[in-house]
């Protein structure tokens, strides 16, 4: 076979090399450390983890990431086993010896023998020479790469960084100023007209907002200054900055909304926050991205009706992170659509984490080897996390109320929200038990989702 060129020995480059190489296929690994290093990598192994040496819950029975790394282990993945084999205490969590298990994945790929690991920077798209190619060179692509998928994809098509918005705990928002409501009363699906906390502002109280935002602590970001921002994701301070009217016409808009607590009074503008997790405990703030500073954007953001005393699980920040906006570009089988055999994997295609991006670099090599074998590349179940993790990259994400279709694109990581629904009746009330809802029925509902995800891989993969 002519053999497969896969470019970035990361976690998702080292995975698929390994994956296409165990079919039978040859490989030729591109690998710019050793000639050309990046700003957070500090050797030149092969999937290196460049901050925590955690891969997150173990837990395959109500875990999503856990759920995850079993599903790797099922499908014979080298980061797994590398990584068990590099195990270092810690709870219900895998952490490993960062270079014992750079050191194995390194060996392991060096020793293979239909692997070639070159050591050079790909500076361009891979020529058409190399009919089959992934891409998979993470959150730091080199620039001269990153300039040449953008030239390609479109300027809005790749972004630099993600901003991210803050995510508050529900109970510490005060109900007696916020009403539950979707922007008409709109019922999406899933949804109940109601899906929103709304925090209502007068004119006097928006006006003092946009001043602090303006006048609030950003981080320093020089380096990446001029780059652009993705798809309309703004940080909230710079649609601040671009005029007194733009947050009040964007996200702070007030059409569609009536305040429960007051309902003959229009409110001027108003923050509305997203439900952030299925337990309903955690909501985001919509469209309030941010590189405010920590201290600032508490402070700030306490200054709205409602969120007097929020307390914040995540604050916002901003990432340096380069990634595609791989659902209107990549077809389900991470293939870039218009140039047949090129795909991309890991990170860069908005899934985040280490064992995401190597699972999606298993998904990878694997469609790659299928397709250099002529067969036709067989996608995981939904209902698996393989294939749940693949939908939220290639899927449709339609999360905007007010403009229907209109996808807004983050990377994330594996989490039961991204499986679909179980079957009415999957969930039935143990014996024994008199009461059955809240937290035990959240529990039970994971476990069933984990089970349900577990048993389809394996047939999937013919186990
Ligand atoms: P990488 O592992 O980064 O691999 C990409 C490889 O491509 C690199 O080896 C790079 O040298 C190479 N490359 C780049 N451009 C080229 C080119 N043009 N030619 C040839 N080779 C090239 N995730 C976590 O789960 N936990 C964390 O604690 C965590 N901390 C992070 C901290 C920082 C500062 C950053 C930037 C990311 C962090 N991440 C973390 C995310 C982490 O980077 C990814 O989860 C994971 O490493 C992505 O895997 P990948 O294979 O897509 O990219």
């Amino acid at each position: 076979h002519t053999p497969i060129h896969v470019i970035g020995g990361g976690l998702a480059g080292s995975e698929a090399a390994w994956q296409i190489a165990e079919t039978g296929v040859p490989v030729i690994l591109h690998e710019m450390r050793g000639v050309r290093g990046t700003d957070a990598h500090k050797t030149d192994s092969l999937a290196e983890l460049v901050c925590s040496n955690s891969f997150r819950s173990d837990d395959a029975t109500s875990n999503a990431v856990g759920v995850l790394h079993a599903e790797m282990r099922l499908a014979g993945s080298l980061i797994m086993r590398s990584a068990d084999a590099n195990q270092v205490p810690a709870g219900g969590a895998l952490a490993v010896d960062r270079d014992g298990f750079s050191a194995a994945v390194t060996a392991a790929l060096e020793s293979h023998p239909l692997i070639t690991i070159t050591r050079e920077e790909v500076t361009g798209l891979p020529p058409e020479a190399w009919d089959q190619a992934i891409i998979a060179t993470g959150p730091l692509t080199a620039p001269s790469l990153a300039a040449a998928i953008q030239a390609r994809t479109g300027a809005d098509s790749l972004a630099f960084f993600d901003a991210i918005a803050p995510i508050v705990h529900t109970a510490s928002i005060n109900m007696d100023v916020c009403w539950f409501q979707s922007r008409y009363d709109k019922v999406g699906p899933g949804g109940t007209g109601k899906d929103y906390i709304n925090c209502p502002m007068d004119e006097a109280q928006y006006n003092a907002f946009v001043d602090a935002l303006i006048a609030g602590d950003t981080t320093g970001f020089k380096e990446w200054e001029g780059t652009p921002y993705f798809d309309g994701c703004l940080p909230i301070e710079v649609m601040a900055e671009r005029g007194r009217e733009t947050l009040r016409h964007g996200p702070m808009k007030p059409m569609g909304l009536t305040n429960a607590h007051n309902p003959t009074v229009k409110a001027y503008a108003v923050v509305q926050l997203r439900q952030d997790n299925a337990l309903g405990t955690l909501y985001n703030m919509v469209g309030f991205q941010t590189k405010l500073k920590y201290g600032a954007q508490a402070e700030i953001f306490r200054l709205i009706p409602g969120l007097e005393n929020a307390e914040f699980a995540r604050l916002g920040g901003l990432h340096r992170n380069t990634y595609i906006n791989s659902p209107t570009l990549l077809d389900r089988s991470l293939t870039l659509k218009g140039r047949p055999g090129l795909r991309f994997a890991g990170q860069i295609t908005g899934c985040e984490g280490y064992v995401e991006s190597a699972s999606i670099g298993l998904l990878a090599g694997r469609f790659a080897a299928a397709e250099r074998l002529g067969q036709t590349p067989s996608l995981p179940p939904e209902t698996t996390a393989f294939g749940a993790l693949l939908n939220h990259i290639t899927g449709g994400h339609i999360v905007s109320d007010d403009e229907p279709g209109k996808r807004s694109f983050q990377p994330m990581n594996v989490n039961f929200g991204l499986f679909p629904p179980l079957e009415p009746g999957a969930v039935v009330r143990p014996e024994g038990l008199k009461r059955f809802r809240g937290k035990d029925k959240a529990v039970a509902k994971k476990q069933a989702t984990a089970a349900r995800a577990l048993e389809d891989c394996a047939r999937w993969l013919g186990r």
